[in-house]
């Protein structure tokens, strides 16, 4: 029996007229995430019989319960079950929670997995919304876009720090997982790339092209996914994207990809590279993990995650990155990427790849380590990651530089990256 549901029951206006708007200083109500506190979303299947359809609780204190201003660790648990409901489809369905959480009015999310972010705003509270509206919506949205791939679905929200970091404990088992089901393929063994326009809606000439080897800018979608989404649901915004004639292979750039981006992105973009930072990088919307820029002192290139919200040795943070880059058009010098795609080994290509890299947060460093140090064997160099700087040997370039030397920094012998 499939559930049809079609009222959204929340105390606000809902759809998406309100994807775009912001909830800014004085009228924000309540805050999750983006940096402050920790916050994590995350689509898991069950068994059918663990899941009662429509359930939504709320573990820890909700809107109600805080003043004004408040901010909270915030879970996102959303636990589906069915006969069609495969793991491969748990990414497209997690990733759908940013734009049916921001179709509230007053409600604005930014992000994804363990790095997302909401605001709730004082008008919405004052109409009575609450934190189980997140699973309300959630359940009756996910019901009408995707009731086809799961029977039940039941959202489980926390926000007690020690709920909220076991499950992204749990959440990043899965993230990895994930990641790696693209691990061993490479962009010349496929023929078809995939089209990501989910977020045309903030950035409208923004159009992602996702290959094994390039997974999407905000982390969630890899190759296989779109591949899923596109099985799921042929007329969505995943499409098989034929690679055509090979324009560019050191670029990365295909006659059809170049194709598909200039009609996508209603001939705003004509070309971009996959594997360049200096020549025609690809556009980037506002949900990057992670945004490289080049350090022409150093001959290098940095890269920051969204978490790090502190100055950068380009003289610029992740926010003021974001929005300079962030706008659907090409911006040579600087690259939008997910952290994954910095231990794919097309990452930068056409720049010597990692070899280049200078500069990343320490947290960074570390999140990525098992992973780069695989690649950092591969070509010779198995101790890269101890000769890239961070933040506390200095973050501008000047600072950064005597310690590259130090290190005998391959970046420093590499061609002139200008
Ligand atoms: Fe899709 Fe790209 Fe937006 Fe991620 S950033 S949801 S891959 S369009
Ligand atoms: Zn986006």
């Amino acid at each position: 029996l499939k559930i049809v549901v079609n009222e959204v029951p929340v105390p606000v206006a809902y759809g998406p007229a309100y994807e775009g708007e912001r909830v800014r200083g004085e009228d924000i109500y309540l805050e999750c995430g983006g940096g402050r506190t920790p916050m994590v979303e995350w689509v898991t299947s069950k068994p059918i019989d663990d899941v009662v359809d429509g359930l939504v609780t709320v573990n820890g204190p909700d809107v109600n319960e805080v003043s004004a201003g408040a901010k909270l660790p915030l879970a996102i648990l959303v636990e589906v079950a069915g006969r069609q409901m495969q793991d491969d489809y748990e990414p497209i369905l997690e990733r759908q929670i940013h734009h049916l959480i921001n179709y509230a009015q007053g409600v604005m999310h930014i992000g994804q997995r363990d790095i997302a972010w909401l605001r709730i705003s004082k008008g919405a509270v004052e109409k009575g919304f609450r934190l189980e509206h997140i699973g309300k919506l959630l359940h009756a949205k996910l019901h009408q876009d995707f009731g086809r791939i799961f029977d039940k679905l039941q959202i489980k929200i926390y926000t007690s720090a020690e709920d909220v970091l076991a499950i992204t404990a749990k959440a990043k088992e899965a993230y990895a997982a994930r990641d790696s089901r693209v691990a061993g393929m490479t962009d010349e063994s496929v023929d078809t790339f995939y089209s990501c326009l989910l977020c045309q809606s903030f950035a409208p000439s923004h159009v992602c092209v996702i290959s094994p080897e390039r997974t999407g800018l905000c982390g969630s979608y890899n190759w296989m996914d779109c591949k899923a989404s596109f099985e799921i649901n042929p007329l969505g915004p995943n499409q098989p994207v034929p690679k055509g004639q090979t324009l560019e292979p050191r670029l990365g750039q295909w006659k059809g990809v170049n194709e598909f981006v200039f009609k996508a992105s209603r001939g705003a973009v004509d070309h971009y590279n996959f594997y360049s930072i200096i020549s025609d990088p690809m556009t980037a919307c506002g949900c990057m993990e992670c945004i490289s820029a080049i350090l022409p002192l150093c001959n290098g290139v940095m890269t920051v995650n969204r978490e790090f919200t502190e100055m950068t040795p380009c003289g610029m943070k992740f926010t003021t990155l974001a929005g300079t880059i962030g706008g659907g058009v090409t911006t040579p010098g600087f690259v939008g990427h997910s952290k994954y795609n910095i231990t794919q080994r097309k990452f930068l290509a056409a720049e010597d790849g990692i070899k280049r890299l200078v500069w990343m947060p320490r947290s960074l460093k570390e999140e990525v380590s098992d992973l780069f140090n695989e690649r950092a064997n591969e070509i010779g160099i198995p101790d890269l990651l101890s000769r890239i700087a961070d933040e506390t040997i200095g973050t501008t370039e000047e600072e950064i530089l005597p310690f590259l030397t130090e290190k005998n920094h391959p970046a420093l012998s590499l061609d002139p990256l200008l």
